[in-house]
């Protein structure tokens, strides 16, 4: 059902055009050595992931947006339990930001190219089948 969707690429590491073929090499992204290496093109329809030099420069934009909506929910949580506080939030907030940089870095990366490219269900195989 969310297949043909921009969350499925974002999500499931898949290529913004055709959604098969994968985006970053690795599909886990908590291996600090490769979950920033992404693949120069697609490997089932071809599609260029590497647009232009500082494409990418973009996500940044993307990144800020995911860590503001961190911070808000991490905030509203807070207040929730009745434990807000300046020092608190500082405290708490730094590690939660670091420990989500490997997916919140992968997921403004996808977000951004699926800005710009979009899903096509007839799309051409690079070999057929
Ligand atoms: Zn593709």
């Amino acid at each position: 059902m969310l297949k043909s969707t921009k969350v499925y690429s974002v999500f499931a590491n898949k290529c913004p055009h055709c959604h098969e073929g994968s985006f970053f090499t690795s599909n886990y992204a908590y291996n600090l050595a490769t979950f920033h290496k992404m693949n120069d093109m697609c490997s089932v329809c071809g599609e260029d992931f590497k647009k232009e030099p500082g494409f990418y420069y973009g996500a940044m934009y993307m990144s800020y947006g995911l860590t503001v909506g961190v911070a808000v929910v991490w905030a509203i949580l807070l207040n929730l339990f009745n434990m807000y506080a300046a020092f608190v939030y500082v405290i708490t907030f730094a590690p939660i930001i670091i420990a989500l940089f490997p997916i919140m870095y992968r997921s403004a990366r996808l977000g951004y190219i699926n800005v710009f490219v979009h899903y096509n269900k007839e799309f051409k195989r690079l070999v057929s089948e």
